[in-house]
């Protein structure tokens, strides 16, 4: 099982997948947790470079985002997969949609399809959607902001739109949140979304 969680910085996608994590991995499942950009040696250092490096245009921001992609999904999603793992993810290629497509402004279909190359096609069974008013999810930050959390509002306000466009036309895809609920509530939703996928 193939699970990604999504949505924009500070909604709590990574507490959603830790709990998620030891939920599954005491009912005795091989859980790989991981993350985009950067669930690899390479993927950590094409991290380093779009997130904290010299400033780079779209197209190249686009290609790095992908190039990791290619690489994490080759060496770490798939041989999961093959093996039986869930493997829970950190954001995939929806991210891309949404803030290469729609953020940057390339244009959704073109990133998908640069998407779909990298990935030879292997979308989740699963993508959760931590929606929140990214003013809400900025605030919550800790830390020195890296060039993304500093671009402006109206950049994450359309990365925020874009995502739950993409959930509204995804189909059973999709699992949509109000990130501002209690987190225990959110953990429930999702594992009952889980346990009905894992059939029980
Ligand atoms: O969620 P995480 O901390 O891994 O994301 C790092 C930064 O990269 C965030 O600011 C996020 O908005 C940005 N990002 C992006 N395009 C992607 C993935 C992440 O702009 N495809």
């Amino acid at each position: 099982l193939f699970v990604s969680f999504e949505g924009g910085d500070g909604a709590g996608k990574s507490t959603q997948l830790g709990l998620l994590a030891t939920w599954l991995e005491g009912a005795g499942h091989e859980v790989v947790r991981t993350r985009e950009p950067g669930g690899t040696d390479l993927g950590r250092q094409l991290r380093a470079a779009v997130l904290h490096g010299e400033d780079v245009g779209p197209r190249t921001e686009a290609l790095l985002y992908a190039t990791d992609r290619a690489h994490h999904v080759d060496t770490v999603v798939r041989p999961a997969l093959a093996r039986g793992a869930v493997v829970l993810t950190d954001r995939y290629l929806d991210s891309s949609v949404a803030y290469q497509g729609d953020g940057r402004d390339l244009g959704a279909e073109e990133v998908e399809r640069l998407s779909a190359w990298a990935t030879q096609g292997l979308l989740p069974r699963l993508t959760v959607l931590l929606d929140l008013d990214p003013q809400v999810g900025l605030g919550r930050l800790t830390g020195a902001p890296d060039r993304l959390e500093r671009a402006g509002l109206e950049f994450h306000a359309r990365t925020r739109r874009a995502f739950l466009e993409r959930a509204r036309t995804g189909g059973d895809r999709w699992l949509v949140l109000d990130a501002t609920r209690p987190t225990g509530e959110l953990h429930e939703a999702v594992r009952a979304r889980v346990a009905g996928l894992l059939g029980r």
